[in-house]
């Protein structure tokens, strides 16, 4: 019954099962290529087919990128907040020290102007002193735009520079006279002078040794124009849109660098309002611009004006914009090998799994045991899972053979049907096997039948297949054709060595004793087939034909066909 390792192998009937299971019908293939083609979600759904690999692939990108994102944003936030504070402390601190410089400058004018009317008070009448006084203090001090001696009766007596032509004009306006009313050390608000000019005052009173009011020296400050406060603050601004402002004791603008802003009354504005209420502090706001703006502040003590020091915030965080780009870069060189070692170690962990996978698929086939056994199931899910689809495997299997043979022998003898000698007979013919064949029918069976009962008649039938069985080579085919007729193919044997075996064979039935039958015969034909391009249906009908002719002859013989003229 056996055939040789190699025909078993090749005749793994397996391949039917495979055939109908798996390989779908050029019809069904086209139906669904159309089926896709008109569906393009569905082609869409195809190419995002979530596999573990890409589902790990994506939540890795997601989570680098969140972690990414939250850094530099907590970084941006941390900077933004330390950014802002650091400028408006600084405009603080810048601030305070421009008004303490200020208030310095004050001082030192009036202590300057107290001076002057030291020496004055016994030189109201000599007008050329006078002059010569005023002429020093503008020019020895550098400090004011002019300088003025008014008398107790409000006229001016001198003036520096002469080029001013006010001598001898008497002072009308309310905040021209504020200095002589006062009659102590003054700063004024702006006015305009009766030169025209806008300024303030800077004026000490002159007294007489023996108390008497004389008037009074002042020093003016022209706040359009060069002044003493433009070379104290005006150097100080920056090309980053940082800039100080002055306002007097009202909120009135006495220095800015845009000169039409000096002299407008400025309202609403917090910063203004706390500074001339003598605080100093920093505050966040818009400007008159619209502008965001970081602001420190810081009041003047001896004049009660107010010194503001500002600085875009636009201008502070574009240096952040700078900060952050470069963290970013700092970061993304070990945000990426982070990316890369984890899909690395994504496709690690998927790898066993997808191969599990891919052969669970195709566990019909032939190698898939061998597949799954080579597969590397390091950790102990996949091991799991593998052990599992091997199990499965191996039922599969047992199953599928179990169909094969029930669907290819012949379950009272064992030996191949019709339709598993059919499958040897077109291995044989795929590879030109030559062949004998021995055609055998059981003698006047029907008697027996007959004569012992149809259980007996099945007892013999088995009991000749055994025969065949033990007398059959390793490679030989041994089939059941029809109810007591069978074929014996015999591969690479010769046309006489088959009527030996043939022969050896009727013998041994014709000696066999079975228990309450007579002896049974059989009658054999004998045929070959070279292996040429001949139907091998030409040659099983030749040994057919042998058959016959030895029942014709008597039974109970072997009778070789002719082979035909080649
Ligand atoms: P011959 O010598 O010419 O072959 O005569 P024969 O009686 O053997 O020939 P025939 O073909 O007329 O008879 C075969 C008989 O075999 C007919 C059928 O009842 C019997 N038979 C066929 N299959 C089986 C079977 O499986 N079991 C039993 N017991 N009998 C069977
Ligand atoms: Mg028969
Ligand atoms: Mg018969």
């Amino acid at each position: 019954m056996a055939l040789s390792r190699r025909h078993r192998h090749k005749l793994d009937f397996n391949d039917d099962i495979k055939l109908e299971c798996h390989q779908p019908e050029p019809a069904q293939q086209i139906l669904k290529a159309k089926e896709f083609s008109n569906n393009p979600m569905k082609i869409l759904h195809l190419l995002l087919r979530l596999d573990l690999r890409r589902l790990i692939l994506i939540l890795t990108i997601v989570s680098v990128l969140i972690t990414l994102l939250n850094s530099v944003y907590a970084t941006y936030q941390v900077q933004r907040e330390l950014l802002i504070n650091n400028t408006l402390e600084a405009n603080r601190v810048y601030a305070a020290k421009l008004a303490e410089t200020t208030d310095t400058f004050l001082k030192t004018a009036q202590s300057q102007l107290k001076y002057s009317a030291s020496l004055l008070a016994t030189k109201m009448d000599d007008e050329p002193a006078l002059l010569e006084e005023t002429r020093r203090l503008h020019r020895q001090t550098n400090s004011f735009n002019s300088v003025i001696i008014v008398n107790a009766d409000a006229m001016i007596v001198a003036t520096s520079p002469a080029t001013l032509q006010i001598k001898g004009i008497q002072l009308t306006s309310p905040s021209a006279i504020q200095s002589l009313d006062a009659r102590q050390p003054l700063v004024t608000d702006p006015f305009l002078s009766v030169a025209g000019n806008y300024l303030i005052s800077i004026s000490h009173p002159i007294f007489a040794t023996d108390g008497r009011y004389l008037g009074f020296v002042a020093g003016s400050i022209y706040l359009q124009g060069e002044n003493i406060l433009n070379r104290l603050l005006g150097q100080h601004h920056y090309k980053d849109g940082s800039y100080i402002y002055v306002v007097d004791r009202h909120g009135v603008m006495i220095y800015h660098l845009d000169q039409k802003r000096i002299g407008e009354q400025v309202t609403g504005n917090p910063v203004i309002a706390a500074v001339i209420r003598n605080q100093s502090g920093t505050a966040n706001l818009i400007n008159s611009h619209g502008t965001d703006m970081l602001a420190g502040f810081a009041p003047v003590p001896l004049s009660g004006w107010g010194v503001v020091a500002q600085r875009p915030s636009s201008a502070t965080l574009a240096e952040l914009d700078d900060q952050i780009r470069s963290v970013f870069i700092k970061i993304l060189p070990l945000a990426l090998l982070t990316l890369l070692f984890i899909w690395c170690s994504a496709l690690l962990i998927s790898r066993p799994l997808w191969q599990l996978a891919k052969n669970a698929r195709e566990m019909d086939q032939q190698h898939a045991q061998e597949s799954i056994l080579a597969i590397r199931s390091w950790y102990f899910e996949s091991a799991l899972l593998k052990r599992a689809i091997l199990k499965g495997v191996g039922l599969l299997n047992d199953k599928i053979t179990q169909l094969n043979t029930d669907s290819h022998t012949d379950p009272m003898t064992g030996l191949y049907n019709r339709r598993g000698m059919q499958k040897v007979l077109d291995y044989y013919q795929e590879i030109q096997q030559p062949f004998a064949i021995i055609a055998l029918d059981i003698d006047h069976f029907k008697g027996i039948n007959d004569r012992h009962g149809h259980d007996t008649g099945d007892q013999v039938i088995k009991s000749l297949a055994q025969l065949m069985r033990n007398n059959a080579r390793k490679g030989d085919a041994l089939c059941r054709s029809g109810g007591e007729e069978f074929l014996i193919l015999l591969p690479d044997t010769g046309g006489h060595v088959a009527d030996n075996i043939a022969e050896r064979l009727r013998q041994q039935v014709a000696l066999y004793k079975l228990p309450a039958v007579s002896d049974i015969t059989i009658s054999l034909g004998v045929a070959y087939w070279p292996g040429n391009t001949a139907g091998i249906n030409e040659s099983l009908k030749r040994a057919d034909r042998a058959l016959y002719q030895a029942k014709r002859q008597g039974r109970n013989q072997v009778v070789v066909a002719t082979e035909p003229m080649i």
